[in-house]
């Protein structure tokens, strides 16, 4: 079986195609700077082997209709093409937001439209895009299953004390204002892969699941279903991110507005764009800030310094309400990479069962592993996500 997943962005569309058998990547693209005057294709088949070719195309990539008509074109026609278009078998696609109603995978049906148009306004910047992929490749691909998976489906077993905020009840009714989560496709997989990794089911375990990457959220999963999680009504709560705040007062945009004369979208763009590590330092990549701090740059040492005691008291709260522990699973891009952000994150947690081996975390390494010492407690991983390969198992289970 095989499964092509799209992730369809404001200006750029993602794309794997999938060989179930043994989930092996066949094709991995991307189309950039759709709509601008210069569109740009890259694509590679088979990647990581020794079957590898890399392609690119440059030329005007006007719609995302284009743009992914193009890429079909590179999978399924041409000198590189690596199957037909009637061997592609499912089609699955990342939607953002899922609202209450998308708390599981659904296969699109006609019917559905009117729902899923509602959700657009939970994510204006992701989920119109996200739809309109799933609506190209509908037309596409008339007769092949198009699955949706949605980011927040994962959150969505969140008891009510978790996900409401103490607002007049009325805003949640009227405007479904609550806490929905995201990066839920991914914190589901480092979960599962963490159980199967320790030999468990992931329904008898109560695990942590810490997602850091330019975004960043933070997981409770009791059982193997999420019971909290960090990001709310929109991916602007919790964790110190690269450019966005997290947990800030709220009273802070009647603050700035009063005595910094800001309206409400300069407020919000300052909280996304301006704020986190960047707003602390002037730097958002991690690897610039550890540059940095090396050289004595002391704003850059408060950066990291706030990052992770923001994630530790996250940890330490979700102990709390999980009441047991067995295993903290980082993943993405810092998660993954950064020995040293790991390393203070759990700095002081020892007395709670919760220690790292200093020379395994500092081993670089693409694999998972167990970066905790033997008589540690709580086990203590890494586990490289795989969002594709994700939607791409759901997609199938769903299809089949
Ligand atoms: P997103 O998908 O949210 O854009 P990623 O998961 O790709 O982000 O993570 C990107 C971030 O990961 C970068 O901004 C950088 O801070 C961090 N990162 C990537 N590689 C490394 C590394 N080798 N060491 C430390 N941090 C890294």
């Amino acid at each position: 079986m095989k499964v092509l997943v799209i992730n369809s962005g404001s200006s750029s569309i993602k794309y794997q195609l999938i060989d179930m058998t043994d989930e092996s990547v066949m094709v991995s693209g991307l189309v950039e700077r759709i709509g601008e005057e210069q569109g740009v294709l890259t694509s590679k088949t088979f990647p990581g082997t020794d079957r590898e070719v890399k392609t690119k195309l440059e030329q005007p990539i006007p719609t995302h209709s284009e743009g992914l008509q193009l890429s079909i074109d590179l999978i399924c026609t041409g000198e590189n093409a690596v199957c037909t278009m009637d061997e592609i078998d499912v089609v699955g696609h990342r939607v953002v937001a899922g609202g209450e109603k998308f708390n599981h995978p659904v296969i699109i049906t006609e019917d559905m439209w009117p729902d899923l148009t509602e959700t657009e306004r939970l994510a204006p910047l992701h989920n119109p895009a996200n739809l309109g992929g799933a609506k190209d490749a509908t037309k596409l691909f008339p007769n092949v299953p198009q699955v949706l998976v949605f980011d927040t489906a994962f959150h969505q077993t969140m008891p009510p004390h978790a996900y409401m905020y103490a607002l007049p009840y009325e805003y949640y009714e009227e405007d479904h204002i609550r806490r929905y989560g995201a990066h839920g496709t991914s914190h589901k997989y480092v979960a599962n892969e963490c159980a199967s990794l320790m030999d468990k089911k992931v329904e008898d375990m109560n695990l942590i699941t810490i997602h850091m990457g330019n975004g960043a959220s933070i997981s409770a999963v009791k059982n193997g279903l999420c019971v909290d999680t960090s990001m709310g009504l929109t991916p602007l709560e919790g964790l110190v991110m690269g450019t966005r705040s997290g947990d800030v007062d709220p009273a802070v945009h009647n603050y700035l507005a009063v005595n910094r004369g800001l309206d409400i979208a300069a407020i919000d763009n300052i909280l996304h764009k301006e704020s986190g590590l960047k707003g602390l330092c002037g730097m958002n990549d991690m690897r610039d800030i550890h540059a940095a701090i090396e050289k004595g740059d002391e704003r850059a040492q408060l950066a990291l310094d706030v990052q992770t005691y923001r994630t530790r008291k996250y940890i330490g709260s979700y102990m709390a309400v999980l009441g047991s522990v067995d295993a903290i699973v980082f993943t993405a891009g810092i998660g993954e990479n950064d020995d040293i952000v790991r390393a203070e994150t759990f700095k002081g947690m020892e007395p709670f069962g919760m220690k790292i081996d200093t020379e395994i975390n500092a081993t670089r390494s693409k694999e998972a592993r167990k970066i905790s010492t033997e008589d540690s407690a709580v086990a203590i991983w890494v586990i490289p996500t795989n969002e594709e390969l994700a939607i791409a198992r759901e997609a199938m289970m769903l299809a089949k």
